[in-house]
């Protein structure tokens, strides 16, 4: 838990939180809580709504980036959202800042450190281990960049392992060491009590959306193996003996 100042509540029940998008929400309610230092977060690029959010939740606004834009019959359109980094508090906005000028792998390991994320899996993230833990032949099956925690996905719905159901609360920038971890576990079994308390429809868009986003995706891809008459041992064991 965070030390930070206590929020309003009755925040989340307003018309102008229903407003916000709920994975948004998500986010606003694990650091309004204490439960997440930092996170990045896109909505209205509209000054008294972060008044209003800031002030009742006792959260920093800081460093709009970019305006989301889609190109459509020729024109551009940018829409009038912009993503936000939110702080739980000054101290936490002043040492992320401050680390900008430092390194870059050490700026990289605190900002996952800010957006919640266990030691283990920001090691994991900076300097990814697949290739010493599986063969060129289970890499080739994923996009380039592939981390441990995508291969054992599939290894699971492959050998019908079960996920632990936790992994559907993580967020969207959130890549686990393994799906093993057992710190992520923890975790994220307090991230979904709490946005489950205060929000449950934001609660069931993050589990909609790392569905949608990461596991039908990963089911699919076991399926194609399946398909192919490739098993979950030869997947295991990483390669496939053919006559
Ligand atoms: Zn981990």
């Amino acid at each position: 838990m965070i030390f930070k100042k206590k929020p309003n509540r009755s925040v989340y029940e307003s018309k102008i939180w229903k407003h916000i998008s709920p994975l948004d929400r998500t986010h606003l309610i694990l650091v309004a809580e204490g439960l997440k230092p930092m996170a990045y977060c896109s909505f209205l690029d509209i000054k008294d709504v972060k008044d209003y959010l800031s002030s009742e939740l006792g959260i920093l606004f800081d460093e709009a980036r970019g305006r989301v834009e889609f190109y459509h019959m020729g024109n551009y359109v940018a829409l009038p959202n912009r993503t936000y980094t939110i702080y739980a508090s000054e101290k936490i906005r002043d040492s992320h800042e401050n680390a900008s000028f430092i390194r870059r792998l050490f700026y990289t390991d605190l900002t996952g450190k800010f957006l919640g994320y266990p030691r283990c899996c920001r090691a994991e993230y900076m300097k990814p281990t697949v290739q010493k833990k599986f063969n060129d032949w289970i890499i080739s099956h994923f996009p380039p960049r592939a981390f441990t925690f995508q291969i054992e996905c599939v290894q699971a719905y492959l050998s019908g392992e079960t996920i632990p159901e936790e992994f559907w609360f993580r967020m969207p920038s959130q890549t686990p060491c393994s799906i093993h971890c057992k710190s992520t576990i923890r975790l994220l079994k307090k991230w979904k009590q709490a946005i489950y308390k205060y929000d449950r429809e934001a609660a069931e868009a993050l589990k909609e959306f790392n569905d949608r986003e990461w596991f039908k995706k990963y089911r699919q891809l076991a399926e194609n193996l399946k398909k192919k008459g490739i098993t979950a041992d030869q997947f295991r064991k990483g390669h496939i003996f053919r006559r």
